[in-house]
């Protein structure tokens, strides 16, 4: 078992992106041709963990893959990142998660997600990891394992009085309260705030809006990310929410900003744990905004050298 700290411990998904590049999507019992054809990592999980590793704190990942190609070369891109492995379990039950993504001329895509080795985390690996979250600095999770095994890992964090992030996505619309109650930060984008509020989240006056309604249910602080707007933030503490506004930048693939923005604030989370929120909230803006102008998910994501030192 391993003795070591973590400064940011991520309970949560693995997926294998399988994108196919095509004129445009099939039709149901037919074949075409595409022209392009690659392999991404992806997961919310393993994305925020691995943003968070590339800024320069120490970091494990709590999840589940198969027995399988998809699982060893999973584990490889955890280890080529610098995250810790050791509760990386690999099952011969199910597949490693898998999303097959076809991509159509006009950026249209359809998908289909697997989740397989991911809902197999549970209890067990939980345990297993419990002395090591217990002394983590940070915990993050997110809705792409069972509700259970999240639920349960942010408790098992809260009860050590580890920080807790928690990103309620993909959005469900009858969360279980008691995810508010074990969220210190409970951070979402636009529409997860909108179907877990029932109000629409379009602009920075509603986003307001929503965060109260969502820090009433028991949550530390909120924050909801509204893209190139940046995002709200409201602390317990605080009536009123705050905007923290971003400079816009021209787009390149936003896929994966959510996730670049959390794993940047699990990283000032673990590393400034006196930073005010909002000062964490406008430096992880400035990380992700740098991970949607280049294209893919991770491969997206900077790494401490390719930011301002001013960030650090
Ligand atoms: P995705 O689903 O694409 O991963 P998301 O909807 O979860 O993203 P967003 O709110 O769109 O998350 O973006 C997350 C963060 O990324 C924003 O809070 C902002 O900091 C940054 N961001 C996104 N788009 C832009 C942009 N055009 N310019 C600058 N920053 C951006």
């Amino acid at each position: 078992m391993t003795e070591e700290a973590f400064d940011v411990m991520v309970v949560g998904s693995c997926m294998t992106d399988l994108v196919s590049q095509a004129p445009r999507l099939p039709k149901a019992g037919e074949t075409i041709h595409g022209h392009k054809f690659f392999i991404g990592f992806g997961g919310k999980g393993a994305n925020q963990c691995i943003q968070a590793a590339r800024l320069g704190v120490k970091t494990a990942m709590v999840c589940k893959v198969g027995k399988d190609f998809f699982g060893d070369n999973y584990i490889q891109n955890f280890k080529d990142n610098g995250v810790h492995t050791d509760f990386v379990g690999q099952t011969s039950d199910a597949a490693t998660g898998a999303a097959s993504i076809i991509v159509n001329k006009a950026g249209e895509n359809a998908i289909v997600i697997v989740a397989g080795a991911n809902m197999l985390l549970g209890s067990e690996e939980l345990q297993k990891a419990l002395p090591a979250i217990s002394h983590a600095k940070v915990l993050v999770c997110q809705l792409e394992i069972s509700l259970q095994t999240s639920l349960q890992a942010l408790r098992m964090a809260q009860e050590n009085n580890v920080k807790t992030i928690f990103n309620p996505a993909p959005a469900i619309p009858d969360l279980d309260p008691d995810f508010y109650r074990v969220s210190d930060v409970f951070c979402c984008n636009e529409s997860e705030a909108e179907l877990l509020t029932g109000s629409s989240v379009a602009n920075v006056e509603e986003a307001h809006r929503a965060s109260q309604e969502l820090l009433k249910r028991g949550c530390g602080s909120v924050i909801i990310t509204l893209g190139p707007q940046g995002c709200v933030v409201l602390k317990a503490q605080e009536s009123t929410p705050k905007h923290v506004p971003t400079t816009a930048v021209t787009t390149v693939d936003t896929t994966g900003a959510g996730d670049s923005f959390i794993g940047a604030l699990a990283f000032y989370m673990a590393h400034c744990p006196i930073m005010p929120l909002e000062e964490m909230a406008h430096r992880a803006n400035q990380v992700a905004a740098v991970s949607v102008q280049a294209i893919g998910t991770q491969t997206s994501y900077p790494f401490k050298k390719d930011l301002p030192a001013e960030l650090f």
